[in-house]
């Protein structure tokens, strides 16, 4: 069962070793961000993370390594169910390859491949194809434990709004909290929400669509499906795995649609996924950044070949090419759908679309929605019509700090950093996809960890000037305090 962290003798042994590495490590490091007391009279939170997926969790990590320790990580979802891995991911195995690393933030024995070959041996590892779905949630859960980070799993983030030179936050569990600093790892809908096509006759709010249209991104009961005539709006990796799992449960047709005339033939950001460009986009100024993505956007990436083998491989399923939906309607029996080439009735729709990036649906933080600074406040009206999708990403700072549109209109936004698919944009693909994830998580945390320490400095520089190491105690040589000539 997924949920539980289950061990047998290698992974006992591994922990061992990875729990002693840590410590060499001199891990977690001792506190040093000084307390501070907040309008409730209660310790003010340094951080806090929203979000305990495997962005969310490294990041935490990241924070206890680095001694910022007055933290908590919140997850809306119950333990065993953060992130797609065991909810809305309908995939058997990850499209990554096995070898990546980043949840480990540098520490060999927490490599995905330490915690297999634990398991399985070295023979195992070299036989693996690619990591199973379930695999990379039971070893992200595993390194959590193993970091000892203490993850608050049913308790959601609802509200974020400004309080003098903190933020306040209004959880699920009835709690407000006060803090510095709070870090929005949400997830791929988290800077906006799925993507729905705009149809004339289709509203996504219509409850008539229940049962009979859903997101492929959305809990769905597949049992449900047994014997159905399936159209699917998309051609990509999670349309084509939502149709594979239909047809798996049962469903007697799969028709996938495309606007497009063939798949994506490159996943594009597979050549990008190397240090320099990691590191340095977010560096680029902004002709080069906004080139660089909207460019990206526009190629898309095709589904892995594993996908389309799965689909080809089954009765029932097809793709549609060049086929666009013009419009869709929803009955009690099913859904007429009107395409560029003709009409066609489906007992179900599946949309698989995707998210939108937009920042004005992110209800947490709706009190500084209308402020924030966008990629469309700082590109020419020409550019920002022929891209509109990549002028509506957060315009971010290089800690994935949000900025204000209008400077001193809502104090406390860039207090908010923006760990999600929304800063790929401003930082490159950094916070959402494995491959980025060491690089953006360090990132994130060297930028809070200087936040909070220069917002501090009188502080600290009094503490080094009261600091007091008796250093030369043992010797002949020791000087009491007041008897001292000079700074020391
Ligand atoms: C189907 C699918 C397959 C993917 N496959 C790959 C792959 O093979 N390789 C790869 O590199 N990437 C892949 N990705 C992309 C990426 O790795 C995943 O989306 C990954 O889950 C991103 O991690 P995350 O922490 O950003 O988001 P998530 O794992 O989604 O975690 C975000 C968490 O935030 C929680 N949350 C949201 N709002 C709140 C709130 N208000 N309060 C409290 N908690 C909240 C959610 O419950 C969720 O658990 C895939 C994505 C999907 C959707």
């Amino acid at each position: 069962m997924v949920g539980v962290v289950e061990d047998d003798e290698g992974l006992a042994a591994l922990r061992k070793i990875a729990r002693h590495d840590l410590a060499r490590l001199n891990y977690p490091a001792a506190n040093w961000v000084p307390e501070r007391t907040g309008p409730d009279a209660k310790r003010v939170l340094d951080v806090l993370v929203v979000g305990a997926g495997m962005c969310g969790q490294t990041v935490g990590y990241g924070l206890l390594r680095e001694g910022i320790g007055n933290i908590r990580v919140i997850e809306r979802e119950t333990h065993g169910r953060e992130g797609p891995w065991n909810t809305t991911a309908r995939m058997p195995i990850l499209r990554s390859p096995k070898h990546l690393t980043g949840p480990d933030l540098g520490v060999p024995s927490l490599t995905f491949r330490a915690w297999y070959e634990a398991q399985h041996g070295l023979g195992g590892w070299e036989k693996l194809y690619k990591i199973a779905r379930l695999d990379w949630l039971k070893y992200l859960l595993w390194v959590r434990e193993v970091v000892g980070l203490k993850v608050e799993n049913g308790v959601g983030l609802l509200r974020v709004e400004p309080a003098g030179d903190l933020l306040r936050a209004d959880l699920s569990t009835g709690e407000t909290v006060h803090a510095r600093k709070i870090v929005l790892a949400n997830g791929r809908d988290g800077s906006g929400g799925f993507r729905w096509p705009s149809l004339p006759s289709f509203d996504p709010g219509n409850p008539i669509r229940r049962g009979r249209v859903f997101h492929t991104l959305e809990d769905i009961d597949f049992t449900t499906l047994v014997g159905r005539r399936i159209g699917i709006l998309g051609v990509l990796a999670t349309a084509i795995d939502n149709a594979c799992t239909a047809l798996e449960a049962g469903a007697a047709e799969a028709v996938c649609f495309a606007r497009r005339p063939h798949l994506p033939q490159v996943n594009k950001s597979k050549g990008v996924s190397f240090p320099g460009f990691q590191r340095g986009q977010g560096m680029l100024d902004d002709d080069w950044r906004w080139k660089i993505y909207t460019y990206m956007l526009a190629a898309a990436s095709p589904p892995p070949h594993e996908s389309v083998l799965r689909g080809q491989k089954l009765k029932g399923f097809s793709f549609r090419f060049a086929e666009p939906w013009l419009d869709m309607i929803v009955d009690r029996d099913g859904v007429t759908v009107k395409t560029a080439k003709g009409t066609e009735r489906f007992d179900t729709v599946l949309i698989g679309t995707g998210f939108d990036v937009d920042m004005s649906r992110v209800r947490e933080i709706a009190a500084f929605a209308t402020n924030i600074k966008l990629w469309a406040d700082v590109r020419s009206s020409g550019e920002v019509k022929a891209n509109a999708e990549a002028a509506r990403y957060p315009y971010l700072g290089r800690g994935f700090e949000l900025a204000e549109r209008i400077p001193g209109r809502t104090p406390g936004l860039g207090n908010i950093h923006l760990f999600n698919w929304g800063s790929i944009l401003s930082q490159g693909a950094l916070a959402g996809d494995i491959p980025g994830l060491f690089v953006g998580a360090t990132r994130l945390v060297q930028a809070l960890s200087h936040a909070l320490f220069t917002a501090d400095i009188e502080r600290h520089v009094q503490n080094m000037h009261a600091v007091e190491d008796p250093e030369l105690a043992p010797t002949d040589y020791f000087v009491p305090r007041d008897k001292r000539v000079g700074t020391v």
